[in-house]
């Protein structure tokens, strides 16, 4: 989540990624040690996710059901991609969301998924050097899970990550300049509660966290979507987003709203069209949503991070640039 006047947002001029073959050659050098590192990333997240219990479901692409990416007072989408297909409206996968709680919920308990979400960014979120159009997310859910076990499993994926990028892949992280300046030596990660920071920094808050900070940081209590969990009496909701020190957010997440009563409540406040989640309206009314949590990490956001790319379409071979469409 952010706001519209985040650093992301802020209109600093920066190289828009080229296609590969518009690239001289040290460029490519560049390309192929991001690309070595974006290999490490997914190997060893992979492996962590598979020796935990979760196992590893393929993406689907298109869906009548995807996330609503709606309230959220960063979104910022041009338009959705529907079409028409056996005479059935499906949409274009923005994320899992709703895919993983029900297939949590009924058959694989503790799941992951390298899912290719199509999020069509308005044009001027090129300038952020962290939006693309198409990305990849590792997202993952576990039944019966709380918040705090999904942050201290993320915080054991990130720590061990970048302990082991370091030492097999040291030579690159010097290539990039990288090497010294990655570090994660704190655990559990420092935790900032997103309306505390609304009234320290004002609805700037993201860009002046992450020029703050030193270390990945959390920030719970962030109001947005139907699926996270929100406590009706309090006004709190038990999500959490990953921070970055002077990059921004690689992860969102949460304890999952399971009450058919409460998802009803949120989707009527919000506007959200009820009929595109008539499934796990159904399947809530019915008792078989069950209590999960769960998170995404934006592959293309933590290798950014990692490599100190400027923009994340460098993670991409192809890069997906908001506004530019190459030809592949
Ligand atoms: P942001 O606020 O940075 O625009 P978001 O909060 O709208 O992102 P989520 O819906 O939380 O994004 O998506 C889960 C994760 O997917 C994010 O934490 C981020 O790592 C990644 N992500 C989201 N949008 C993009 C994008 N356009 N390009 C690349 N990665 C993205
Ligand atoms: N992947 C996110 C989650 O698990 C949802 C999203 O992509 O918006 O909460
Ligand atoms: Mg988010």
């Amino acid at each position: 989540m952010k706001t519209e006047q985040t650093t992301n947002e802020s209109p600093i001029a920066l190289d828009i990624p080229k296609p590969l073959d518009q690239l001289s050659d040290v460029e490519l050098d560049r390309k192929s040690c991001i690309g070595r590192v974006m290999t490490y990333t997914l190997s060893n997240m992979t492996n962590y996710f598979t020796v935990n219990g979760f196992q590893w479901l393929l993406p689907v692409a298109l869906s009548r059901s995807t996330d609503p990416l709606w309230p959220d007072p960063g979104a910022s989408i041009d338009k959705r991609i529907e079409v028409d297909i056996y005479g059935e409206t499906v949409r274009t996968t923005s994320s899992m969301i709703v895919h993983k709680l029900i297939a949590s919920s009924l058959a694989y308990p503790k799941l992951f998924i390298l899912s290719p979400n199509i999020r069509i960014e308005k044009a001027e979120r090129a300038r952020t050097g962290r939006h693309v159009y198409e990305f990849t997310q590792l997202d993952f859910e576990a039944r019966g899970a709380t918040s705090s076990d999904i942050m201290r499993l993320v915080e054991d994926a990130v720590s061990g990550l970048v302990e082991s990028l370091k030492k097999d892949g040291g030579e690159d992280l010097r290539l990039l300049g990288r090497y010294d300046a990655l570090k994660v030596t704190k655990r559990p990660f420092a935790t900032y509660d997103a309306a505390k920071l609304e009234e320290e920094y004002g609805s700037d808050w993201e860009a002046k966290l992450v020029g703050e900070i030193k270390e990945p940081t959390w920030v719970i209590n962030i109001p947005r979507e139907f699926y996270d969990f929100e406590d009706f009496d309090s006004g709190r909701w038990d999500n959490y987003d990953l921070m970055m020190p002077g990059y921004g957010e690689v992860l969102s997440g949460s304890r999952r709203e399971c009450e058919y009563e409460k998802m009803l409540a949120k989707m009527d406040r919000e506007n959200v069209r009820k009929e595109n989640f008539a499934l796990i309206l159904k399947l809530a009314k019915e008792g078989r949503v069950k209590p999960t949590a769960g998170a995404g990490i934006g592959i293309e956001r933590i290798v950014g991070w990692i490599t100190g790319a400027k923009h994340i379409g460098e993670t991409q071979p192809f890069p997906k640039v908001p506004g530019t469409v190459y030809e592949l």
